[in-house]
């Protein structure tokens, strides 16, 4: 089979150790942030169950009839569930239809799997179809859910899944192996650091040149306070940005200033980059304006989707940064 990320090496030996007692559950909620290999894992989960020839320490063994198709994406019992096309909804149809598949026997007579994600994505109908599954469920069949905030799916959901959260690997071997996919020269430790220890966000962060585009983002913010910038001309730039980086850059830095502000130190701060730029923001800023901004911003987060004017919210938050000198 193919590697599996080092840091979900124990997770998949410990499913392999419920195979081995017969003691898999029916339904399995992966959680975690971006990045962790969530998708890569349920993968690794589904090969498990349906290869037919396993190893004594329950390892999937690459090469039987089950793993073939498995790994073809031609396998006949396993089931993938996520929105369809141009949608970010999964509906209450592709659950019914996924019911229908699951009361049916098994094709090759073994497990039948599930993979859905994400699972959040479901509507109210969907959610409500689902629970119906899990109450009755049929033999041999395991449905993975991936999400990334288990808070945001219905109780009723949660309480019939064994939960599994992946967090952050803070050190090796989620380190080592970013470092062998980095270009020489890149910080391995920094990229994690900035992606909060997930190392396949750093990997994506680091491939898409974040890192400089980030200290440029810091230069025009100082430019702003200093008075060389008007902000109205950065939220133009900024606001181009879909996916709001600057901002959640931004964000950062915010909490990173008010650490500063109130413990004088700069040890547990999480832009280690900019660490001293950062010290000595924090003398020039009072702390309870950018308590303010941040409150501000996370608010404005939270109520984006797309409803809100991105460069109308990016004005709003570059005006009160640079009203606060
Ligand atoms: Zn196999």
């Amino acid at each position: 089979m193919t590697a599996l990320y080092p840091w979900l090496e124990p997770h998949l030996a410990s499913i392999g150790e419920m195979l081995g007692r017969d003691r898999v559950p029916h339904a399995l909620l992966l959680s975690g942030q971006p990045g962790m290999g969530k998708t890569a894992f349920a993968g690794a989960i589904a090969q498990l169950l349906l290869c037919e020839d396993r190893t004594p320490d329950h390892a999937p063994c690459g090469q039987c009839p089950g793993c073939i198709q498995f790994q073809a994406g031609s396998h006949p019992d396993f089931f993938s569930v996520r929105p369809e096309e141009d949608s970010s909804v999964i509906k209450v149809d592709a659950i019914r239809a996924l019911g229908e598949k699951l009361v049916l026997a098994s094709h090759r007579g073994g497990y039948k799997v599930t993979l859905l994600a994400p699972a959040e994505a479901m509507n109210l109908n969907a959610a409500n179809s689902l629970l119906k599954t899990l109450e009755e469920p049929s033999d041999n069949t395991v449905l993975v859910l991936i999400c990334t905030c288990p808070a945001r799916l219905p109780a009723t959901i949660r309480s019939r899944c064994q939960q599994l959260r992946i967090t952050a690997p803070r050190a090796a071997p989620g380190k080592a192996w970013l470092a062998d996919q980095l270009d020489e020269g890149q910080d391995a430790g920094l990229y994690l650091h900035l992606a909060d220890g997930a190392p396949l966000e750093a990997l994506r962060l680091a491939q898409a040149g974040v890192v400089e585009a980030r200290r440029e983002q810091f230069q025009s913010l100082l430019q702003v306070l200093d008075g060389r910038i008007d902000p109205l001309a950065l939220a133009v730039t900024w606001s181009k940005d879909e996916s709001l980086q600057p901002i959640h850059w931004l964000r950062d830095w915010l909490m990173d200033l008010l650490r500063i502000g109130m413990t004088g130190q700069t040890d547990r701060i999480r832009s280690v980059d900019l660490q001293d730029a950062l010290a000595a923001m924090a003398t020039r800023l009072d702390s309870r304006a950018l308590f303010r901004q941040l409150e501000h911003i996370n608010r404005t987060l939270r109520i984006t989707d797309g409803i809100l004017n991105r460069q109308l919210m990016t004005e709003d938050i570059l005006l009160a940064w640079a009203a606060q000198e």
